[in-house]
């Protein structure tokens, strides 16, 4: 059977709190756990940090952390007696002025003071993820008088975006700078930045997380419009970008994110980077035991335009079936990679290499692909390697045989990676390479006859990849059986 290559994130929650609903999840093929900063407290999800660790340990697989920062959500205040009704046409004020709890029928409070200085006479405001719809009539002071164009109901703490973005609110809060130390302490693999207007931005977030200690990727969430114009700039500095369609489909439309989708993903792979697909890919599976067909297809088509990840969010946070959903993504996920188109790869076909590793990595992809090659080990210490192989579409396994944890647990999130823990006893390459097809070979991976590809650097010195060796298992010889005949 073959292996998943697409690698599922799912994120935790009240859903996911019994031990034994975890174990089951990482038994259907979790690869990585989402911890929502945006909901409950630090020692939570320290606590769940640890758990993942612990239940990934004992059940033998590499499970990564990604912690997903809160970001500067801007959002009304509170109602004095719940939840009001708008009705279409009718007045309402956005207060900055107003006390937390003092919202009526007639005004609510906002928690980000400087909203009304971004906005302007004309301006369109999507609150609930668009679900209500205010017109800005004018600014006056501190208030800011709208007219609802589309109304319905609104309860407490609901988002705030402004169509077209724009909102000059700084991408981390005073809680996402706290987060940050929280996020080192656990050795967080993973660092997602929620919206992000810039490079800057996301150079911001290492810096605190370096600062701190942490080792993790960072990843850019595209959620905002200015992220979409600095796409380019946003990627180059990030290890990982999310396309998070909730937010950005506030901003800029639901109907630009299909194409939005398809040229980010297409830009990272280009430039050698990882990218998670995320929200609502499997929405109706909160309360329903299968989902609906436009879903199956909506991973499926993920899969096909290359993203590394598809993620889930209320499905197993919230929801009723956490397992059942990882469950039915892995079964899409694998028979959508059967798909010829996705298998064979025209990926820098024409342009140079800058490095010897990239070179091999590059090298290696394309004989696998053209000859009959069962699996790739390459042996590695940062995981740069796989993730240069990753980015080339290709229907071969890729192991990612490393001695650091720290590399096991990043690559859970590349795209056919699988990560190895292992340690070579041997300097000469020749025992080196048996040692490696015999991790292959033992778990099950490979068998005599089949054809396997080792890329490695200089053992003695710990170099960087430089070498490719392509062997028949079961028929090379060791330096030992040469001596011996
Ligand atoms: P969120 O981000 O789930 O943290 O809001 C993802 C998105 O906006 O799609
Ligand atoms: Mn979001």
């Amino acid at each position: 059977m073959a292996r998943r290559r697409t690698k599922i994130v799912a994120t935790m929650g009240p859903s996911t709190d019994a031990p034994d609903i975890l174990d089951a999840m990482i038994k259907a093929g979790l690869d990585v756990v989402r911890l929502n900063f945006s909901h409950g407290t630090a020692e939570k999800h320290i606590e769940m940090a640890h758990r993942v660790r612990e239940r990934a340990e004992a059940l033998g697989r590499q499970v990564g952390v990604l912690v997903d920062l809160q970001g500067p959500k801007i959002r009304i205040s509170r109602f004095k007696n719940g939840a009001i009704f708008l009705e279409e046409n009718t007045h309402f004020i956005l207060d900055a002025g107003l006390a937390e709890n003092e919202g009526d029928i007639e005004r609510v409070g906002i928690d980000y003071k400087p909203l009304p200085y971004d906005l302007n006479r004309g301006d369109t405001l999507l609150l609930d993820d668009g679900r209500i719809v205010l017109w800005v009539k004018s600014v006056v002071d501190k208030e800011i008088h709208c007219r609802v164009v589309v109304g319905g109901q609104l309860s407490n703490n609901k988002g705030i975006n402004r169509q077209g973005g724009g909102l000059s609110a700084a991408a981390l809060t005073e809680k996402d700078i706290a987060d940050i130390k929280v996020a080192a302490s656990i050795q967080a693999d993973y660092l997602a930045v929620s919206f992000p207007r810039s490079a800057d931005d996301v150079l911001l977030a290492r810096k605190l997380l370096r600062d701190a200690g942490g080792y993790g990727g960072i990843i850019a969430k595209i959620e905002r419009a200015e992220a979409v114009t600095e796409l380019e700039a946003i990627i180059q500095v990030s290890e990982a970008i999310m396309v998070a369609r909730g937010d950005l489909g506030v901003e800029i439309g639901d109907a630009a994110l299909p194409p939005i989708q398809k040229s980010s993903i297409a830009m990272a792979r280009r430039m050698n980077r990882v990218t998670i697909t995320a929200t609502q890919m499997m929405e109706s599976m909160i309360n329903n035991s299968i989902p609906t067909r436009a879903e199956v297809f909506d991973v499926a088509n993920a899969v096909l335009d290359g993203t590394d990840a598809v993620m889930l969010s209320g499905e197993t946070a919230v929801g009723k079936y956490p397992v059942k959903v990882i469950e039915a993504m892995d079964r899409i996920c694998l028979q959508a990679e059967q798909q010829r188109e996705i298998r064979v790869s025209r990926h820098r076909i024409d342009s140079k290499f800058e490095r010897i590793d990239e070179a091999i990595a590059m090298a290696a992809m394309y004989t696998a692909n053209h000859l009959d090659v069962k699996a790739i080990a390459a042996l590695t210490d940062s995981g740069s390697t796989p993730l240069w192989m990753s980015r080339v579409s290709s229907g071969i396994p890729i192991f990612a045989l490393t001695p650091h944890t720290s590399t096991s647990r990043r690559v859970t999130l590349y795209r056919g990676v699988y990560p190895v823990d292992f340690v070579l006893e041997h300097t000469d390459h020749a025992l080196a390479n048996m040692e490696m097809v015999d991790e292959l070979k033992r778990r099950g991976v490979v068998s005599d006859g089949d054809i396997v590809l080792l890329t490695k650097g200089d053992l003695e010195i710990h170099g960087t990849t430089n070498g490719m060796k392509i062997i028949r298992v079961g028929e090379y010889l060791t330096p030992k059986d040469r001596l011996e005949k």
